[in-house]
C-alpha cells in the first residue's frame, strides 16, 4: 500500500480499435475544425495523402517534412506553412518525429491537434516536447502541448517494419520500467507500467517473427499507450537522461538507443530499487527467472535487435564527453549519478554487451 501520493490524470480523449481513422472526420468536427494542416515525415507522405482522401480533399495541405529529434527550423517552416494555408487545425500521422512537430507547431501557434500514432514511442499522450536547435536536445512539458484527441489504429502499425517494430516497442517498455522507480510514481502508474510491459513483452517476440500477427499488433499498440502515460505522468530517471544525451549531442536513432541502454540502465539502479518492484517487473518479464536485468536481456535476444551503441555508429572515444554530458543536470535517480559506473554503463551499451549486476 502506498502511504502518500499525487496522481494528477492528464486530459486525454483516447480512440482505439481496428479501421479508428475513419472516426477522424467526426473528431475534427468535435474540434470545430475543417481545414487542418496534415503533418508526416517524407516516408509517410503518402499516409498523409490517405488523410487527403478521407477527407475529401478538405484539408490546409500537407507538410512531410517531419524529422527525428524535432529541430526548430523545420518547425518553423510548418508554422509559416500553417499561418499561410489558414489552417484551422493540425493531423499528425506518424511516429514521436511527426507528433513532436504536431506538438511544437500547436504550442507556438494554438491550433487543435490530433494525432494518429504509427509507432509505439508513446509522445501523443505526453504534455512534453523535446526539441533539437544546434545540437543541443532541450526539453519542455506544458498541458499546452498534449494533443486533443489520439486515433489509435491498429491497421497503421502493420506497416511497421519488424526492427522499428522491436525498438519501438522496448521505447515504450523503457517508459514504464523507469516510471515503476520514479520519485513521483503512484499506485496507478505503476499498474499501467506493469500491464504495458506485460502486453509488449508478450507481443514483441511474436511480432519479430509474424510481423502482422494482428493480436499481437493489438496488444504491442495498447501496451504502448500505458507505457506513453506513464511517461506522460511521472519524471524519468537515468535511462531517458542518457538517450537524450545520447540522441541530443550525438544523433543516435531514438529507438534503437533506448534498446541498447535499458538493461544497462535498469541494471544501474538495480540496488536502489524497491525488491517488490523489481520482482513485480520480472513477472512481467518472461524467461526472467525471478530477475528483471535477465528477463531483458533474454528478451532483447529473442527480438533480435542490435545491443550495441558501436553499430548504431558511436565512437568510442565519445563516451567519456556522453557520461560529462550525462552528468550534467542529471535528472533525479534512485541511485545518485556517479562517473566511473555511468561511464562503464556507457562502455557496456558502446560494446554491446549483456547486462550484469555489478555496474
Ligand atoms: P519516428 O517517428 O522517427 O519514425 C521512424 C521511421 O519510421 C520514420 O521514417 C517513419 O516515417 C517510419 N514509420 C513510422 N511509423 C511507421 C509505420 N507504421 N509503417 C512504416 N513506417 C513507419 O520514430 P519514433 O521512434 O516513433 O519517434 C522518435 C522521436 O519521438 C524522437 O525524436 C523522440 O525524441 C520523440 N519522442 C518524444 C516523446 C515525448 O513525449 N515528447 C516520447 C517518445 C518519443
Amino acid at each position: 500500500m502506498a502511504s502518500h501520493f499525487v496522481y494528477s490524470p492528464n486530459p486525454a480523449r483516447v480512440i482505439f480499435g481496428t479501421g479508428t481513422l475513419n472516426e477522424l472526420p467526426a473528431e475534427l468536427s468535435r474540434l470545430n475544425a475543417g481545414k487542418p494542416l496534415v503533418l508526416s515525415t517524407p516516408g509517410q507522405a503518402s499516409r498523409a495523402e490517405s488523410i487527403s482522401n478521407l477527407l475529401q480533399g478538405k484539408i490546409a495541405g500537407i507538410y512531410s517534412k517531419a524529422r527525428m529529434h524535432t529541430p526548430v527550423n523545420v518547425t518553423q517552416e510548418a508554422c509559416e506553412e500553417a499561418t499561410k494555408m489558414q489552417a484551422d487545425a493540425l493531423v499528425s500521422i506518424g511516429g514521436g518525429s511527426t507528433i513532436g512537430l504536431g506538438k511544437a507547431v500547436s504550442f507556438r501557434i494554438g491550433l487543435p491537434h490530433i494525432t494518429i500514432p504509427t509507432t509505439y514511442a508513446g509522445s501523443e499522450v505526453t504534455p512534453v516536447l523535446g526539441e533539437t536547435e544546434n545540437g543541443v536536445k532541450t526539453t519542455k512539458s506544458d498541458p499546452k502541448i498534449l494533443p486533443a484527441t489520439v486515433i489509435y489504429d491498429v491497421d497503421l502499425t502493420l506497416t511497421l517494419p519488424a526492427g522499428l517494430t522491436a525498438t519501438s516497442g522496448v521505447n515504450a517498455m523503457a517508459h514504464a520500467i523507469e516510471g515503476l522507480y520514479a520519485q513521483n510514481t503512484n499506485p496507478v502508474i505503476k499498474l499501467m507500467a506493469l500491464d504495458g510491459i506485460r502486453a509488449l513483452a508478450e507481443a514483441l517476440p511474436v511480432l519479430s517473427k509474424q510481423p502482422s500477427n494482428k493480436k499481437s499488433r493489438e496488444s504491442a499498440l495498447y501496451g504502448a499507450w500505458l507505457c506513453g502515460q506513464v511517461l506522460g505522468h511521472v519524471g524519468m530517471s537515468i535511462h531517458h537522461k542518457l538517450c537524450h544525451t545520447l540522441g541530443g549531442s550525438f544523433d543516435l536513432p531514438h529507438a534503437q538507443t533506448h534498446t541498447v541502454v535499458l538493461p544497462h540502465a535498469l541494471s544501474y539502479n538495480a540496488p536502489n530499487i524497491d525488491p517488490e518492484i523489481m520482482a513485480a517487473l520480472a513477472k512481467a518479464l518472461p524467461g526472467s527467472e525471478g530477475d528483471a536485468v535477465r528477463g531483458l536481456n533474454v528478451l532483447l535476444k529473442s527480438i533480435k535487435v542490435d545491443r550495441s551503441l558501436k553499430t548504431l555508429g558511436f565512437k568510442e572515444e565519445d563516451i567519456d564527453k556522453a557520461a560529462e554530458l550525462a552528468l550534467a543536470k542529471p535528472y533525479w535517480n534512485p541511485r545518485k549519478v556517479e562517473q566511473t559506473p555511468v561511464r562503464e554503463l556507457i562502455r557496456r551499451a558502446w560494446a554491446g554487451e549483456d547486462a550484469r549486476a555489478d555496474l
